[in-house]
């Protein structure tokens, strides 16, 4: 398997969930071997914030990377969209929030689908989960199972919120970038007195129907409302193929989640750091190079490109 970038760049525009200002977020092709950065304008300058749990500073909301100098808020769909459609190199330039848009990663997946992806002659890179990791907190846990199909990344979701339209509902999903679009579309969703309550705080400024499901205590509020029954438990996935985007590379293993969420999934990324469950792993399957071979010269080795250059 081949390391992937943008065949070209794409810009997207909205609002801050946070500010409720305009802000824009641009995806640049990036050498192989750069990984997901995030380039962040701020009035100093542009400040280089590179993925990791610990790059996680905040997780109230949304969850926002940074790395002492500068941040950058609402990053999950952005990042599930990129590690959901296997885009291993990108350079993401922004301001301090990425927009909300719809509140799913379905424009993100979109722009990347219209401007295309290309290989590397670089093999790709994952992490691959080492022995069963779990983390429970109540009728939360997480658990992580070793899986050997290479970078294969597994995700069986559980929910249980007491809320008649919600109740308890299930999704699984071998994330792969055809079956990404049954999560990509599937909005965040809020409970009124949850919204009201932050607006009473100044938070959540961009927060509206148009960027969220929103609930009261019986139902949906939204017009048009859900997209599909089980829309909540699809949004739940593709946070968490978010959440576990941070980590520098791909994750390569088996996820059995309930009742998480973005602060807990965070936890449990800086648990599998933290007893060295993770194991970098060089995808260089025979089966993926003679397949990878016969692909059109448009695809480049850059000069920056490390590891295992192909012939
Ligand atoms: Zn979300």
């Amino acid at each position: 398997m081949l390391q992937t970038t943008l065949q070209r760049s794409f810009t997207c525009s909205g609002i801050g969930l946070h500010s409720g200002r305009p802000v824009s977020v641009t995806c640049r092709p990036a050498p192989a071997n750069t990984g997901i950065v995030f380039m962040v304008e701020t009035p100093e300058g542009v400040q280089r914030i590179t993925l990791g749990a610990s790059a996680v500073m905040a997780t109230e909301l949304a969850t926002t990377l940074g790395n002492g100098k500068a941040s950058v808020s609402t990053v999950e769909h952005l990042l599930a969209a990129l590690r959901g459609l296997g885009i291993d190199n990108v350079e993401v330039r922004a301001q301090s929030e990425i927009p909300i848009l719809d509140g799913s990663a379905a424009e993100f997946a979109a722009r990347i689908a219209e401007v295309g992806t290309r290989h590397y002659n670089v093999y790709r890179k994952v992490l691959r989960v080492t022995k069963p990791v779990e983390l429970r907190d109540g009728h939360r846990y997480i658990c992580a199972y070793p899986v050997n199909t290479p970078g294969a990344f597994r995700v069986n979701y559980f929910i249980d919120f007491p809320h008649p339209v919600i109740g308890q509902q299930q999704f699984s999903l071998d994330v792969t970038p055809a079956k990404f679009q049954r999560v990509a579309s599937s909005r965040t969703f809020g409970f009124l007195r949850d919204v009201e309550y932050l607006r009473s705080k100044g938070l959540a400024r961009g927060g509206s129907m148009d960027n969220a499901i929103v609930l009261d205590d019986t139902r949906v509020l939204n017009p048009d409302g859900l997209h599909r029954p089980d829309e909540f438990v699809r949004h739940k996935v593709l946070d968490f193929i978010g959440d576990m985007g941070m980590a520098p590379l791909p994750l390569q293993g088996n996820f059995t989640v309930a009742c998480s969420g973005h602060q807990f999934n965070n936890v449990f990324l800086h648990k599998l750091e933290d007893e060295n469950a993770l194991e970098e792993l060089v995808l260089s399957d025979p089966e993926g190079l003679s397949r990878q071979s016969t692909l059109p010269h448009s695809t480049y080795s850059s000069p920056l490109a490390g590891g295992l250059a192909l012939a």
